[in-house]
């Protein structure tokens, strides 16, 4: 069985700019996110992450942009030696219909789970929102709780 981090996307491992991010110049990486990531790899985690892209929904941006830049960060992650694993998002809001899969949804949590053959016991969420942790909950993984924009690796260190 694999053991994985998941990562929320905005305010994690990205600026959460408090507005929607699609375009590859409001991309912003947060301190330490490759470095942490690194130390993930090293210590057997693999990572994916795990978003909401209500912006979808509302018709600020598409897949295609969303795709865009996932490729861009995927890229860039992978000339520093990390490798993604996947990457789920979430394309709709509430303000526009009922889904499964938004957070505090669980459900793409246990997409990954059961595709990955995820071991819930040593996996664990980091996330800057409670639906973060009402995700991790929901897919019996532990939630870890951190500061929208800080560093990465000194809330990692605190879980490792
Ligand atoms: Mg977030
Ligand atoms: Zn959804």
């Amino acid at each position: 069985m694999r053991k994985v981090v998941f990562l929320d996307r905005d305010g994690v491992v990205n600026k959460d700019r408090m507005d929607y991010t699609w375009r590859i110049e409001d991309f912003e990486i947060l301190p330490n996110v490759i470095q942490g990531c690194e130390k993930l790899q090293d210590l057997g985690y693999e990572i994916i992450l795990i978003t909401n892209q209500g912006g979808i929904a509302k018709g600020l941006y598409n897949h295609e942009d969303v795709d865009k830049l996932h490729q861009h960060m995927i890229h860039i992650f992978k000339n520093a030696g990390v490798s993604i694993l996947e990457i789920y998002y979430c394309p709709h809001h509430t303000d526009y219909g009922k889904c499964l899969c938004r957070k505090p949804g669980s459900l793409l949590v246990e997409k990954a789970i059961a595709r990955f053959d995820i071991d819930i016991n040593v996996s664990f969420f980091i996330g800057d929102m409670e639906r973060d942790m009402d995700a991790a909950k929901g897919a019996d993984i532990t939630g870890r709780l951190v500061q929208s924009n800080s560093d990465f690796m000194s809330n990692l260190n605190q879980f490792l």
